[in-house]
C-alpha cells in the first residue's frame, strides 16, 4: 500500500491580517530619483517580480564590471546609457510634458518609476543574506543613483532634494563671517574668491556623513563636523543615500525582510519566493542573458561542418577549449557536448550539418556507434526527439553555475575551472601576451569576476577594431555591455573582424527559467 503525501497547496491569505498596520496604497512618484525609504505594499504579478529583478541585477552587473575595468566617470556613464535605456529606463517629468497622474505618458513614467521601486526591494531581499553580496549592492546601487542623479532635470533634482527634509544645518552669514579664513583654506577657494564664501550656502554635518569629501580635502573639518559648501551638496546627497542603504540592510534581516516579503503575498505563502531570490543572488556571479534563440547567419551563407575549424578564432575561450580537446581525443563527453551543440546550434548550424560535424570528430568510432550513441543526443538537443524542447544556447550564467565540472571535463567556464597557470597558458594561444592584460585577468579571476575577465580578453584581442568602430560612431573603444553568454561573443568577434557580414536575429525570452532556478536544459546521458 501506498501513502499518498498530501500535495501542498498555497495558503489563502487572510489579507486584513497580513497587511495589519501597512499602509497598502499604490504609491504616486512625483520625481524620477528615489531614496527608497518606504517599501513597496501592492501586489506583483510573478512574472513583473522576476524580470523586473532580472533586469536590474544586469544594471547592476554592468556597473559592477565597469568598476572593475578602472573605467572613469565619464567612460562608465557612456557604457551604462544603452543598458539603462533598455533595461531600467526613468524619464524625467519634463520629458513627458508634466507629472500629472492623468497624462498617458506620465503614467508610462509612474510604470517605470514602480518598476525601480520594486526591483530595488527585491534585490536588497536576494542581497541582504550575506555580507559580500550587501556590499556590493551598496555600492553599485550608489553608483547609480549618482549616474542618475548626475543626469537629472536641474529643477527636479532640487524639489527631489527639498522633499527629502534633510537635517542639514546651515551655516549663518556671522558663522561665515567668523570662519571666513578657515573656509577659504579649508575648500581650497582663492583669496581673491573671498566674496563668494559669502555668497555661498554652507552646511554643518557630521565629517562620517562626507567621506569622500574629508578624504578629498574639499571641505573644512571643525570640532567633528565638515563645513561643505553648496558646490559640493551632489557629494552630500550621495552619501546620504549610501548611508541610508547601508543602515537599512543592516537592520534587513530583522526587519525589511519581513516587511518587503509581507508586500509581497503568495510568493512567500508557496515557498516560490526563495528559489528565485536563490537565483537572484546567484546572478551577481554573471547576469542573466536575456534572449531567446539566437540565429546568425554569416555572409548570407549557411554554415557548414567544414567551416567550424575556420570560425574556432573567433570562439570565447570556453568554445576553443572544448574544440581543441574534441580535435584532440576526437571526443567529448556529454556535459562538453551539449554546452558546444548549443553553441553552434546557436551560431547557426543546422541539425543535419550538426551531425556531420560530430560524426567526423567522433572518428575513432564507427558508423554503427555513432549511430546508437550520439545521434540522438544531437537531434535531442534540436528538439527533434525526446520531449521536444528547442534548447537555447547555454549563457555564462548557466555555464558558470550549473554542471560545474568534474577533474576530466572541459566543460564550463575556463576562468572560473581552470588552474590560473594554465589559464594564463590558455590566454597564449590566443595571441595574448601582454602582462599588464594577463595581470588584470588574474585580478578578475582571483575576484571571481569570470565574466569581466571574459571582457577583458575580448577588448584586447579585438582593440584594433574596437577602435575603429569608436572612430567611426564616437563611440568608447571598448565593449558596451560585457560579455554575458558565448554567442554574444561570437557575434560581436566575427561582425568586428568582418564587417558587415553579421545578421544575429535574438528574440526575448520568458523569464521562467529563473523562476524554477534551473535552466531548462535537461538531456538523457548516453
Ligand atoms: Fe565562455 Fe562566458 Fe566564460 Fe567567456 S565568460 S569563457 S563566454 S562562459
Amino acid at each position: 500500500m501506498f501513502r499518498q503525501e498530501p500535495v501542498k497547496r498555497p495558503r489563502a491569505i487572510d489579507s486584513k491580517k497580513h497587511w495589519a498596520g501597512v499602509d497598502i496604497e499604490q504609491l504616486f512618484y512625483p520625481h524620477r530619483l528615489n531614496f527608497y525609504n518606504t517599501p513597496p505594499t501592492m501586489e506583483i504579478t510573478l512574472d513583473e517580480f522576476e524580470q523586473w529583478a532580472i533586469d536590474r541585477l544586469r544594471i547592476l552587473g554592468e556597473i559592477e564590471s565597469c568598476l572593475y575595468r578602472n573605467m572613469t566617470p565619464k567612460e562608465l556613464s557612456v557604457a551604462m546609457k544603452d543598458p539603462l535605456k533598455n533595461f531600467l529606463p526613468l524619464g524625467a517629468n519634463t520629458a513627458v510634458g508634466g507629472s500629472k497622474p492623468q497624462d498617458g505618458r506620465a503614467n508610462k513614467r509612474q510604470e517605470e518609476r514602480r518598476k525601480d521601486h520594486y526591483s530595488h526591494y527585491i534585490l536588497r531581499l536576494a542581497f541582504a543574506r550575506s555580507e559580500d553580496l550587501r556590499k556590493r549592492f551598496l555600492a553599485t546601487e550608489t553608483v547609480l543613483f549618482k549616474l542618475r542623479y548626475n543626469s537629472d532635470d536641474d529643477k527636479e533634482r532640487r524639489e527631489f532634494i527639498e522633499g527629502l527634509g534633510f537635517d542639514w544645518e546651515y551655516l549663518s552669514f556671522e558663522e561665515k563671517a567668523a570662519m571666513r579664513e578657515d573656509l577659504l583654506a579649508g575648500t581650497g577657494t582663492k583669496s581673491n574668491d573671498a566674496d563668494a564664501v559669502f555668497e555661498a550656502t554652507f552646511f554643518k554635518v557630521d565629517w562620517e556623513r562626507v567621506y569622500d569629501l574629508v578624504d578629498q580635502r574639499k571641505v573644512l573639518l571643525r570640532g567633528g563636523k565638515a563645513y561643505v559648501p553648496e558646490s559640493q551638496q551632489p557629494s552630500l546627497v550621495i552619501a546620504e543615500f549610501t548611508a541610508r542603504l547601508e543602515k537599512a540592510l543592516e537592520a534587513y534581516l530583522t526587519i525589511s525582510i519581513q516587511l518587503t516579503a509581507r508586500a509581497l503575498p503568495r510568493l512567500d505563502e508557496d515557498d516560490r519566493l526563495i528559489p528565485i531570490l536563490n537565483h537572484l543572488s546567484r546572478g551577481f556571479t554573471a547576469p542573466e542573458y536575456n534572449t531567446g534563440t539566437i540565429a546568425t547567419t554569416l555572409n548570407g551563407a549557411s554554415l557548414t561542418a567544414a567551416v567550424i575549424d575556420d570560425l574556432v578564432q573567433y570562439f570565447p575561450m570556453c568554445m576553443r577549449q572544448l574544440h581543441t580537446t574534441l580535435r584532440r581525443d576526437k571526443h567529448l563527453l556529454h556535459n562538453g557536448r551539449l554546452q558546444y551543440t548549443l553553441f553552434l546550434k546557436g551560431v547557426g548550424l543546422s541539425v543535419d550539418e550538426a551531425l556531420t560535424f560530430w560524426r567526423k570528430a567522433f572518428s575513432r568510432i564507427d558508423d554503427d556507434e555513432f549511430q546508437k550513441k550520439y545521434r540522438y543526443n544531437v537531434r535531442h538537443s534540436f528538439g527533434l526527439e525526446g520531449t521536444r524542447r528547442n534548447y537555447k544556447p547555454m549563457s555564462c550564467q548557466q555555464i558558470l553555475t550549473e554542471r560545474r565540472p568534474a577533474a576530466n571535463q572541459v566543460h564550463g567556464c575556463p576562468y572560473r575551472e581552470v588552474a590560473i597557470d594554465n589559464l594564463v597558458v590558455g590566454l597564449g594561444t590566443m595571441g595574448i601576451s601582454d602582462r599588464d592584460v594577463i595581470r588584470h585577468v588574474r585580478e578578475d579571476v582571483e575576484a571571481k569576476k569570470y565574466h569581466v575577465a571574459c571582457s577583458r580578453v575580448f577588448e584586447h584581442t579585438h582593440a584594433k577594431e574596437l577602435k575603429r568602430e569608436k572612430e567611426a560612431s564616437g563611440g568608447s573603444g571598448r565593449l558596451t555591455e560585457n560579455i554575458i553568454h558565448p554567442n554574444e561573443y561570437f557575434i560581436r568577434s566575427f561582425g568586428l573582424k568582418n564587417p558587415g557580414s553579421v545578421e544575429a536575429t535574438t528574440s526575448a525570452a520568458a523569464p521562467a527559467a529563473v523562476a524554477s532556478g534551473v535552466s531548462g536544459q535537461s538531456m538523457e546521458l548516453d
